[in-house]
């Protein structure tokens, strides 16, 4: 395993380095059990655990950040933990898995990144990436709900992101997510469902997806894992939550600080071809996805039904941009954090 003085901080790469320690806290006899800290390591699993085979796994993905403490000295900054805390929550509901009790997850937070801090990186742009989880653990090869569950943090420091534009391909065929279906809650099935159509679309040249409803292949829903805007004609429009749509903390984050800063909002459905006809008459300026990995994702591009539209090169810094940097510096405590989202760590 790599230790700290191991790590090359100018070259980190996205999920490669872990902490030196990870909470542990298991579900049996229908009771949480006493949470641990332990050193990062393998867990033990038996082969026919249920979550290996049928798919009863969720999990939250968060960042913590150096920041200047309002005292002065320097404090570590755990962004909006209640609100990934309540998302798990109702990911796990719809996995029928129990909910791990908030002070779990809340001071199993504070202790491994306390515990770990020298871990949290201190380059501009640069974060903890703490990822909570749930698998189900009973041994059982029959399809039911557990009865057993491993709840567990680990952490990985993360650099800044590049923020190169993307091409996307509206997906007109394959779908992530259905009404009714799984689309809101963060489990691991819908990453695995989405890996064949988006290999499909890198096959064509795209970078990833623009996924579209279930129903008519028509209107907007995410781009790729992460939530999608778009700026038309100076609006930022974003598509309405619904159970096909996960309730991102960023879109949320974004959200709030456009209003702070005065940019008109819409959430409301965008259909492919009003996209298409924004394109023809040069009223969409920008288009990103969100996501606490990049906090704004460029797209350079957008193909739709085999015609590639470029969005026009930013000439001053856009939209996205000016919220990204907004929510950097209340990251970071250079900007007052209005709503409560941080969470310090000593
Ligand atoms: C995690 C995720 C997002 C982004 O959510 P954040 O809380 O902003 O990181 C968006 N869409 C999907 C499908 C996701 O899994």
């Amino acid at each position: 395993m790599t230790r700290l003085h191991e790590v090359d901080w100018n070259n980190l790469e996205f999920g490669k380095y872990f902490t030196d320690h990870m909470l542990i806290c298991d579900y049996a006899d229908d009771a949480w059990q006493q949470p641990a800290i332990v050193p990062f390591g393998d867990f033990q699993i038996s082969p026919v655990a249920l979550a290996l085979h049928y798919g009863q796994t969720i999990f939250e993905g968060m960042k913590a950040f150096r920041m200047e403490a309002p005292s002065g000295g320097e404090v570590i900054n755990i962004f909006r933990v209640e609100k990934h805390y309540n998302r798990m929550a109702l990911s796990s509901e719809r996995l029928c898995m129990p909910v791990v009790p908030r002070e779990v997850f809340t001071d199993g937070l504070r202790r491994l990144v306390e515990l770990d801090k020298a871990w949290v990186p201190r380059m501009e742009g640069s974060a903890l990436y703490i990822r909570p989880f749930m698998i189900a653990t009973e041994a059982r090869l029959r399809v039911k709900v557990s009865s057993s569950y491993r709840f567990a943090i680990v952490a990985t420091p993360v650099g800044a992101y590049f923020e190169q534009p993307i091409r996307v391909k509206v997906e007109r065929t394959f779908v992530r997510a259905a009404r009714g279906g799984t689309g809101y809650a963060k489990c691991g099935g819908n990453y695995g469902a989405a890996m064949y159509p988006t290999q499909r679309a890198r096959e064509e040249g795209y970078d990833g997806v623009l996924w579209t409803d279930a129903k008519e292949n028509r209107f907007i829903e995410e781009s790729g894992a992460m939530n999608v805007m778009f700026v038309l004609d100076g609006v930022l429009v974003t598509p309405p939550l619904s159970d096909s749509i996960l309730d991102g903390v960023t879109r949320d984050s974004l959200l709030k600080i456009a209003e702070r800063l005065g940019v008109s909002v819409a959430e409301r459905p965008v259909d492919v071809e009003e996209l298409k006809a924004a394109f023809a008459c040069g009223q969409i300026s920008e288009a990103f996805g969100t996501g606490t990995a990049a906090v704004i994702s460029p797209i350079g591009m957008i193909g739709i039904d085999g015609v590639d539209y470029a969005l026009p090169a930013p000439g001053k810094p856009g939209v996205g941009t000016r919220l990204k940097e907004m929510l950097e510096k209340i990251r970071h405590g250079r900007e007052t954090d209005v709503e409560n989202w941080n969470f310090l760590v000593k």
